[in-house]
């Protein structure tokens, strides 16, 4: 992939036969993360490796690193923040359960790459993000991919986004100490939240159902992402980092 650098930038702006070869390329290099990456890591849910398929991740991170954004690991995306790893976007992704009709809330819209996952997979996708400039460029880069069913906001994503609760699904993709309770309050029967918990070094991924009234919990496995950061969440500044 990294032989690739040479071509990129010339190719980005312009068409014609080199920017052909290059989605050529780019859409071999998505193809071969989805088999190799995820489903040989027992993601199996059909409509989650068709989004991860058609979700061009090479534009979601800056340009100078287009030719690793197929690498399975995460990529920093400026701010101190970071895109998180491929097989990390599935996993968390098939955890939701989302179905078509479903209304989920993304808590850390970072370079807006997961939204446009689930901007694939669901009717209607709410992220919240606390560093204005990402929350822009992000919105800018979902709308220039032609995606109509979502809503970026700047603020505090533990708080959730009650006017538009409740949520089927709600996905958060930065580590948080514990789970906010905002984010609970806000899921709808049967609704799942997806959360990496856990002190900074190491968070376990979270999943809670509500059911019945009450909730389930189960813990799927460990992951590291960098902090949530927020009045339920971590105290410290935005530029700490975990990786
Ligand atoms: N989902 C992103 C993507 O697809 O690029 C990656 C998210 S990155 C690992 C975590 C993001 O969470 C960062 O952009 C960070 O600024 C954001 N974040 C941290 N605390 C937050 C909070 N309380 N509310 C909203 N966003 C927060």
């Amino acid at each position: 992939m990294r032989g690739w650098t040479g071509h990129h930038s010339r190719s980005r702006r312009g068409n014609g036969v080199t920017g052909d070869m290059e989605e050529d390329y780019y859409t071999k290099a998505r193809k071969a993360m989805v088999r190799q990456q995820i489903a040989a890591r027992g993601v199996d849910d059909p409509r989650v490796l068709e989004a991860m398929s058609k979700v061009p991740r090479h534009l979601f991170v800056p340009a100078h690193l287009a030719d690793r954004a197929y690498d399975d690991s995460p990529l920093p995306i400026g701010e101190g923040q970071t895109i998180s790893q491929p097989y990390m976007v599935a996993w968390m992704t098939e955890l939701l359960r989302l179905e078509k009709d479903s209304r989920v809330l993304e808590i850390g819209t970072g370079s807006g790459y997961q939204a446009a996952v689930l901007c694939e997979l669901a009717r209607e996708v709410f992220t919240i993000e606390k560093i204005p400039e990402l929350a822009r460029e992000a919105e800018r880069r979902l709308s220039s991919l032609g995606y109509r069913n979502f809503r970026v906001r700047v603020g505090d994503g533990t708080l959730g986004w009650p006017e538009e609760a409740p949520f089927d699904g709600i996905i958060v993709t930065a580590g948080a100490p514990s789970v906010p309770q905002p984010l609970t309050e806000q899921l709808a029967e049967g609704g799942r939240l997806v959360i990496p918990v856990g002190p900074s070094g190491m968070q376990m991924l979270t999943v809670i159902e509500r059911r019945g009234g009450g909730f389930t919990h189960s813990e799927e496995g460990s992951c590291v992402f960098v902090p949530l950061v927020g009045e339920h969440g971590w105290k410290r500044g935005r530029g700490h980092r975990l990786e």
